[in-house]
């Protein structure tokens, strides 16, 4: 939305915005806590309180044309673009393209967290999702591996709504969150965190019954005789996230085999000429306020490329 509006401001006269869910603001509609918005528009808003107000001004801007419920799923070097919409199939091809796709999560299996496949092992951020989206508490006992913000958040989140938040677990020396969500979210709760420690097995049949944990030394080897089992049925896994980029390798553009973001001289830029990528498809953010400055930044990137592309 930034980006659409700062494309309509720098003189783009008609934008599409295609977003494949029911409503515009992406990851900010489940996250319901304060702590947005402090630098952008100097008052701490939540989630969807950040997304409203450009949803606002996008939909009183008769150059953006918005179209939810539309999922990308080809893109070509030449800006082709097809979508699917209900019951139709759309193609389009645009002058310039901004891809603001943002992240997946990573899973279990990317850790590896080994054990059993019982059900209660949920992506953190998909847990807030059911959570405040939906209306679904995924579980009563949890345990919650790593200790960056969305983990942080999700246990104080899961604590509010009556789970039993057993442990946090960080293979790391300390964590990456930030220190008011450490005190905010586990201290205020009593939740223990433990550093340099890892799940070395999820167990149960149907459901998870228990993990266990065993401390770690510097190079992430165990420690023989630190293990211990914790009871619980839900696991949440936050460890971090993938800009979503599958339609940016299926141009051709070039990516970072390993962050999986675009390969350029300047944030924003991709390796294709008139294709864009802002927020965290292009780099994964902290905060809100800094994808919205980028993002506002490659829509005047997209307008200027129109314009040399129209004076050539
Ligand atoms: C749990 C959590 C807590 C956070 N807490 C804070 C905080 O306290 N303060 C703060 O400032 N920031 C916070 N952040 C960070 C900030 O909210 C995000 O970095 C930012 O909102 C990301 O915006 P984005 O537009 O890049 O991505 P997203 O919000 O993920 O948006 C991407 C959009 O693209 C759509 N999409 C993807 N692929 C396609 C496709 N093929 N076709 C059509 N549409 C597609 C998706 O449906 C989605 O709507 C938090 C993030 C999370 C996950």
């Amino acid at each position: 939305m930034a980006a659409a509006l700062a494309a309509r401001e720098a003189g783009v006269s008609d934008v599409l915005l295609l977003e494949r869910d029911q409503h515009l603001g992406g990851i900010l509609n489940q996250c319901i806590h304060p702590g947005f918005g402090l630098h952008h528009f100097k008052e701490e808003l939540t989630g969807p309180q950040y997304a409203d107000r450009f949803a606002r001004r996008v939909r009183e801007d008769h150059g953006i044309e918005v179209s939810l419920c539309s999922f990308v799923v080809k893109l070509t070097k030449d800006r082709e673009l097809s979508y699917l919409r209900p019951g139709a199939l759309e193609e389009v091809k645009a002058g310039a393209v901004i891809l603001a796709t943002g992240c997946r999560e990573r899973t279990r299996e990317m850790i590896p967290i080994p054990g059993s496949r019982p059900a209660g092992v949920y992506p953190a951020g998909l847990a807030q999702k059911m959570v405040n989206m939906e209306g679904w508490i995924p579980g009563t006992e949890a345990v919650i591996v790593g200790s960056g913000d969305i983990g942080l958040i999700m246990a104080r989140r899961m604590a509010l709504e009556g789970v039993k938040v057993k442990a946090v677990v960080e293979i790391q020396k300390s964590s990456r969150g930030l220190v008011r969500n450490v005190v905010q979210c586990l201290e205020d709760f009593g939740i223990p965190l433990y550093f340099q420690h890892r799940i070395a097995m999820i167990r149960g049949r149907d459901r998870v019954e228990r993990v266990d944990v065993v401390k770690v030394d510097d190079q992430f080897r165990d420690l023989p005789g630190s293990g211990f089992s914790i009871d619980c049925d839900t696991v949440l896994v936050s460890v971090g996230l993938i800009p979503e980029n599958e339609l940016l390798e299926m141009a051709g553009a070039r990516l970072d085999p390993k962050a999986n973001t675009p390969v350029a001289e300047k944030v924003n830029l991709t390796s294709i000429p008139g294709v864009f990528a802002c927020g965290n498809a292009c780099k994964v953010y902290d905060l809100v306020d800094w994808v919205t400055r980028d993002s506002e930044l490659a829509g005047r990137m997209a307008a200027d490329y129109l314009g040399a592309g129209a004076r050539a």
